[in-house]
Order: C-alpha cells, then sequence, then structure tokens
C-alpha cells in the first residue's frame, strides 16, 4: 500500500511537470507586423502616433511568444516604412503558421470622439457593413498607393474563397477572446468590438491564416490614454499570444499530430 502511494504521488509529480511544461513550439513560427511606420504614422490623435503604439505591443508581443517557446519574425522592428510587398514577402515567408498584423483606430468625426472605442479583430473578407469598409479604407490607403481600382479587386477575389479564410476566422475569435480576457481582468468595461471580416489589402499576400487587430482608438481619449501604458500594452500583448496558442492547440488536435 505505501509503494503504490509513492508511485501514484510520483506519477503525479510527472504529470504536473509535463503541464508545466506547455507543449513544444519550437517549429511554429509566427510573423508579426506593426503596421505602417517611417514616413506613414497611420492614424495620429492626442499628439500620438498609431505607428509608434503599435510597434510598442508588437515588441511586446515577440516578447510573449517567444516565452512561449515560438519562432518570430517581425515585419518591422523600427521606425521605417516597408511597402506592400516586402511586408507580403515576410509575411509569406514559407514556415510561418500566423500571420499578425497590429493597428490603432481613429475616426474623422470629433463629435463622436468620447463614443467610438473598442477592440476588433479583422480577417480578410469583403463585407458591406460601413463601418468596416471604412476601417478598411483608413488602413489601406497608404498601402495601396499606385495600385489601380481593377488589381486592387483582382488581388482580393483570388484569395477570398480559400481555406485560408476559414482558419483566419478561428484565428481571429481566439484571439480577440484572448485580449477581452485578459484587458478586462483589470479594465472591466473595455468594449468588445468582436471579430469581423473586412477588405484589409496587407491580409491579401500571406498564405497562411492572417488577422488583422486594432488594438483600440487613438481618437477616444480614455482608450488613447490606456493604450500608451506598458500594463495595457502588455495585457493585448499576453492576450494575442493566448490566441494564437489556442487557436494552433486546436489545430493540431483536428489534424491529429
Ligand atoms: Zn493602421
Amino acid at each position: 500500500m505505501q509503494v503504490m502511494k509513492k508511485v501514484l504521488f510520483l506519477l503525479g509529480l510527472s504529470f504536473l511537470f509535463i503541464g508545466c511544461m506547455g507543449p513544444d513550439r519550437s517549429n511554429d513560427l509566427v510573423v508579426i507586423d506593426a503596421g505602417h511606420g517611417g514616413h506613414d504614422s497611420g492614424a495620429y490623435s492626442g499628439g500620438k502616433k498609431e505607428k509608434d503604439i503599435v510597434l510598442q505591443i508588437t515588441k511586446r508581443l515577440y516578447k510573449e511568444l517567444k516565452s512561449k517557446g515560438y519562432k518570430v519574425v517581425f515585419t518591422r522592428n523600427s521606425d521605417r516604412f516597408l511597402k506592400l510587398g516586402e511586408r507580403t514577402r515576410i509575411a509569406d515567408h514559407k514556415d510561418a503558421k500566423v500571420f499578425i498584423s497590429i493597428h490603432a483606430n481613429a475616426i474623422a468625426n470629433k463629435s463622436r470622439y468620447n463614443v467610438v472605442e473598442g477592440v476588433e479583430t479583422y480577417f480578410l473578407q469583403k463585407t458591406r457593413d460601413e463601418r468596416s469598409q471604412r476601417i478598411a479604407a483608413r488602413e489601406n490607403a497608404s498601402v495601396l498607393k499606385g495600385t489601380d481600382k481593377l488589381s486592387q479587386d483582382v488581388i482580393i477575389d483570388a484569395v477570398l474563397n480559400g481555406p485560408k479564410i476559414i482558419h483566419s476566422h478561428k484565428l481571429a475569435i481566439d484571439v480577440q477572446k484572448g485580449m477581452m480576457k485578459n484587458l478586462r481582468n483589470k479594465y472591466p468595461d473595455v468594449k468588445n468590438g468582436g471579430a469581423k471580416p473586412g477588405p484589409f489589402y496587407i491580409l491579401v499576400g500571406a498564405s497562411r491564416p492572417s488577422i488583422l487587430i486594432e488594438v483600440g482608438y487613438l481618437t477616444n481619449p480614455k482608450e488613447r490614454a490606456r493604450l500608451i501604458t506598458s500594463d495595457y500594452q502588455k495585457r493585448i500583448a499576453k492576450g494575442i499570444a493566448e490566441g494564437v496558442d489556442k487557436y494552433l492547440d486546436n489545430r493540431k488536435q483536428q489534424q491529429g499530430f
């Protein structure tokens, strides 16, 4: 009986140990993309530039993913502009499991600055929703400079029906949930904008599941004040990393390896 107890105890310990180690992520590459950069500041409000805030969050995300054992590649890790082709070339790295582009939102209508807020995650899909179209148009403006309307439609139609969309949608849901969980632990009033379709061109080129995150509205004073703090940025980064974990775990289970 005594021996049996010892065996059970050791067995319990070893399960605990394996559980703590977590899954092996050393073959999982995540490409992370801080939006804009260089001459392209992205959204600008209250003296804060989108390109700076998203670079800070992307660097925090790099640390989070590395600590979980992932391989991680930046599209940019300094204040420089990348053409759409350069971004997608890096995004389409042959080993990449997922591509994550990070942005911050803004609205034009000043009378609604205090009203419009929240965290949103987009996957590539055409939509009739006017708000999503407006946000995509703003984000697309700098990356599509010099591309005519016809080739824009050709690019977007080429990927819309592939299996990538289903996976991107699932990834978007898991990442959005991860962010909301971590943010609401301390900031219960953060608005959940959900996982939504949107015609974002930065997501077109990557053949892997790809999402674009709008971490919040720079035009909203409360959200802007939070977005520049390290605590809020860390919660976003942690939430994204947990979402990637969950998505890849589910995918591996479905594929049976
Ligand atoms: Zn942006």
